[in-house]
Order: C-alpha cells, then sequence, then structure tokens
C-alpha cells in the first residue's frame, strides 16, 4: 500500500486517517485536524502551466511543515489539499500557528506577474467535531469551505465556540496592516509623577486604535497581534519616533529628570536592525537619548538571552534608559537583574490592594527593596487610590503612575496637563 505522495513526499490520505486514529486511541479529546487548501489554484494550472502548478504544492508542503511543530502530520490528502492532524496536548494555540503560516505564504509566494497565493483553512477538534477521523475531517472540511467564502488567508473553526473567538483574531489581524499604512493609530500619553515633589516626571507613550470597522480596540488585543505579523519591526519604530516627534517640543517645560517611556516588543528588540533604527530616530529628531526609557517585560529575555544582552548592551551605548515592566509577573528572576543594566522597575499593577491586603503590601515593599539594592528607580503602576499612593509614601516608592493622577491623555491634553500648575499636583 502506498503511504506518501509521490510529488511532495509527505503522508498520503491513507496514512493521515490512520494516524488520526491512532491519535484519538491516546486522548480522544485534544485531537485537532486542519485542513488548508489553496485558493484558486487551478489558475495556475489552467492559464500557467502544470509544471508550475506542481513547483507551488512542492513549495507548499515545505512552508506548511515548517510551520507547525514537529509532531505533528503534515499530509497532502488531494490536488491542492494539505492536512494537518496532531494531538494538542499543550493546548497550543494554533490561530497564532496559522498567523505565522500565512505570513509565511505571503512572502514566499508572491509572483511578480501571477500575483499572491492565498489559503482557507478549516479547523476541527476532537471535543467537539467528531468521534472518528473521517467524521473530524468533514467538520474541518466545511469549516474550509466557510473559509473560502471570506476569502484571502482565512481560518474558521468549527466549533462555534471556538469560532466566535478566532473570528474576532482574524479580523484583527486582516486589518492591522491596512490600519497601520492609514495611520488608524494615535499615541497617548499617561503621565508618570514623582509623589515626593508631587509633579510630572515622565510620561509612558500607549497606543490607541479606533477602527471603522471593529470600534475601539485594546492593546492588549491588537498589540500580540501585531507581533506575529509583518509590520511588528515598522510599528515599533513607528511608535519610537511619533512619540519623540510629538515629546520633543515639550521637554524645555518639563523637569531635567523628565523620560519618555515607549513599550518595545520582544520581537522588534531582538531584531538586528533595531538599534541603527533607534539611533536614525533619535537623530532625526535630535531627542536626547537619556530621555528616552524603552520598558521591556521581563518574559522577552528567557529565550535568546546572548542575542537579548548584546542588544541591550548596544542600546545602552546610545545612551538610552531601559525599564523592565510589568515586574512580578514573570519570572522576577533576580539573576536577570544582576546580568542586565536596566535603570528603572516597574512594579505590575496587579499588585495593588484594597487596605486589608496585607500579602500584596509585603511584596510591593520587598520588591522596592530590593529594586533599591540594584540601583534601580521604581516605578508603581495601576494607582488608583489614595492609599496605595500613602503606602508608597511611607515605602519611600518615588514615582507612580495611575488613574489617581491621570489616565493616557492625547497630545493636546497633554500640554495642558503640564501646563497647569507646571505639571503639579495638589
Ligand atoms: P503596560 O505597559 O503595563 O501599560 C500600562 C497599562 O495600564 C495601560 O493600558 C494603562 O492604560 C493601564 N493603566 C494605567 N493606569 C492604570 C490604573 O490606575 N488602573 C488600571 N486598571 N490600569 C491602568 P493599555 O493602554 O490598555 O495598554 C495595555 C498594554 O498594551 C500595555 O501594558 C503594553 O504592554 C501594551 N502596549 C500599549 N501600547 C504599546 C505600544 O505602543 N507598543 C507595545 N509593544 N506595547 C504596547
Ligand atoms: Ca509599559
Ligand atoms: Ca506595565
Amino acid at each position: 500500500m502506498f503511504t506518501h505522495d509521490y510529488l511532495t513526499g509527505l503522508p498520503n490520505r491513507q496514512l493521515l486517517m490512520d494516524r488520526i486514529g491512532q491519535m484519538l486511541l491516546v486522548d480522544s479529546e485534544k485531537v485537532i485536524v486542519c485542513v488548508i487548501n489553496i485558493d484558486d489554484f487551478h489558475y495556475n494550472n489552467d492559464f500557467i502551466s502544470y509544471d508550475y502548478g506542481d513547483a507551488i504544492l512542492v513549495d507548499m508542503a515545505t512552508v506548511i511543515s515548517q510551520s507547525f511543530p514537529a509532531k505533528a502530520t503534515v499530509s497532502r490528502t488531494d490536488g491542492d489539499e494539505f492536512v494537518i492532524a496532531a494531538i494538542n496536548d499543550d493546548d497550543i494555540d494554533y490561530e497564532s500557528y496559522m498567523i505565522e503560516l500565512f505570513e509565511r505564504i505571503k512572502k514566499q509566494f508572491c509572483h511578480e506577474d501571477f500575483g499572491s497565493l492565498t489559503v482557507s483553512v478549516g479547523i476541527a477538534h476532537s471535543a467537539f467535531d467528531g468521534e472518528n477521523a473521517s467524521e473530524l475531517q468533514v467538520s474541518a472540511n466545511q469549516a474550509m469551505r466557510e473559509a473560502k467564502k471570506i476569502k484571502g488567508n482565512s481560518c474558521v473553526f468549527s466549533s462555534k465556540l471556538e469560532n466566535d473567538l478566532s473570528k474576532r483574531v482574524f479580523s484583527l489581524y486582516q486589518n492591522i496592516n491596512k490600519a497601520f499604512r492609514n495611520n488608524e493609530f494615535k499615541l497617548n500619553f499617561q503621565p508618570l509623577v514623582n509623589i515626593r515633589r508631587k509633579q510630572i516626571c515622565g510620561v509612558e507613550a500607549l497606543t490607541r486604535w479606533h477602527s471603522d470597522e471593529l470600534g475601539q480596540v485594546s492593546p492588549a488585543e491588537f498589540i500580540p497581534v501585531i507581533e506575529n505579523s509583518d509590520i511588528v519591526h515598522d510599528f515599533g519604530i513607528w511608535v519610537i519616533d511619533q512619540s519623540c516627534k510629538l515629546i520633543f517640543p515639550l521637554l524645555n517645560e518639563l523637569p531635567e529628570d523628565f523620560k519618555l517611556a515607549v513599550n518595545v516588543s520582544p520581537r522588534q528588540l531582538l531584531n538586528s536592525e533595531f538599534v541603527d533604527n533607534l539611533k536614525i530616530t533619535l537623530n532625526n529628531n535630535r531627542y536626547p537619548p537619556d530621555k528616552l526609557e524603552l520598558e521591556i517585560t521581563e518574559g522577552v529575555f528567557i529565550d535568546d538571552f546572548d542575542v537579548f544582552i548584546d542588544q541591550v548592551r548596544k542600546i545602552k551605548l546610545l545612551g538610552v534608559k531601559l525599564s523592565i515592566d510589568d515586574f512580578g509577573t514573570g519570572y522576577s528572576s533576580l539573576s536577570y537583574l544582576k546580568k542586565i543594566p536596566f535603570d528603572t522597575l516597574k512594579i505590575d499593577r496587579s499588585f495593588v490592594f484594597d487596605n486589608s491586603d496585607d500579602e500584596n503590601r509585603v511584596l510591593v515593599k520587598t520588591i522596592s527593596k530590593m529594586a533599591k539594592c540594584f540601583g534601580l528607580s521604581i516605578i508603581a503602576e495601576g494607582v488608583e487610590k489614595e492609599s496605595y499612593l500613602n503606602f508608597l509614601q511611607d515605602i519611600e516608592c518615588d514615582i507612580a503612575q495611575g488613574f489617581l493622577f491621570s489616565p493616557a491623555l492625547d497630545i493636546n491634553s497633554l500640554e495642558i496637563y503640564i501646563r497647569k500648575n507646571g505639571g503639579r499636583y495638589e
């Protein structure tokens, strides 16, 4: 019996069905089946040549295989149809794999004369969509046909439950490039205040997106989508460029120790061109590097520590400051604090407490003492109540950020904030 496809060398339908059967025996609740069908594939055969069509199928087999975990079975079941099956025992978010696949397809299959190639994907899950291999494939196929109606690198889950969630992620994904090109993103700035001097001593740039189609979208939703898309680097530099441009004219009205804090995403930071682009952006805006602080969340530096530390050194050589964001939510590693030359530590807002919450008080106090031992400045995030502010004053944490002082403001409102009382509050 043949078990592999002659053209791509991938497992064929027989072997796939056999593997799905085995996977269901291992865990009947966690098998994922994804059908990937190339959109309008017949044009390649009809209008170009069969050889060209074959070459696309071979390349597509490679791209798909590279986009999924090694333990998944990637098969070619029919002309332009590929099926992936896997036990999702790590509860992997298959949407991010699909987004990665779409990105690779966009890069690889963009032909000058014949245009770009897209796929439609349907996903079925054994917990909802079928008890055996053929039921699962039927469900995934139906979902794939729904995806065809959306057109162009779309993915539909068979089960209704997951569908509603994934629809949102995919519509974000499909809108984000256009939104960036159309300048739909705006920057707001949230004041950081020195609570001893009772005065503004910095701002954090926070991106806002109002989409005509989707309404107001929170950064918690769109930042992860950007991080998985090919605009990640351009977007990151845009945020730095735009915030330096807007803040520069206000610098002479702000205290000497003022800092503009900008969030930097993991992928952006590890990109080899990031530091050069940062330097060019600072020069173009004549923005003083020591008044810029890049905020990096804790989880970032785990994967590629050597590359990370190399980038950090280069950033520090430019004179730009670094802060560790959301401290306390990730690994909170002391050895990282020792090895990485941070200037500032931001205590995550999840440690905000009511008066009764003793454990959080102890944590905030301990983190703040420790940060001082490392010579770091400390910023407490999420300050909404006087009682938290009083506590911060007691433990000599000097800088705070939160709705008690101000939400993030557009640039005009920020100017008013700064000019009113020299950015002082009572
Ligand atoms: P973050 O860096 O921890 O930013 C602070 C978030 O806390 C902001 O949410 C801010 O509006 C919110 N916040 C400030 N004060 C308070 C308070 O007193 N109480 C409460 N409950 N929340 C407060 P936002 O603007 O929705 O941003 C969410 C996250 O999105 C940010 O968390 C940051 O990680 C990310 N983000 C936003 N803009 C950018 C960007 O331009 N680039 C990157 N890479 N990430 C961004
Ligand atoms: Ca931040
Ligand atoms: Ca934060």
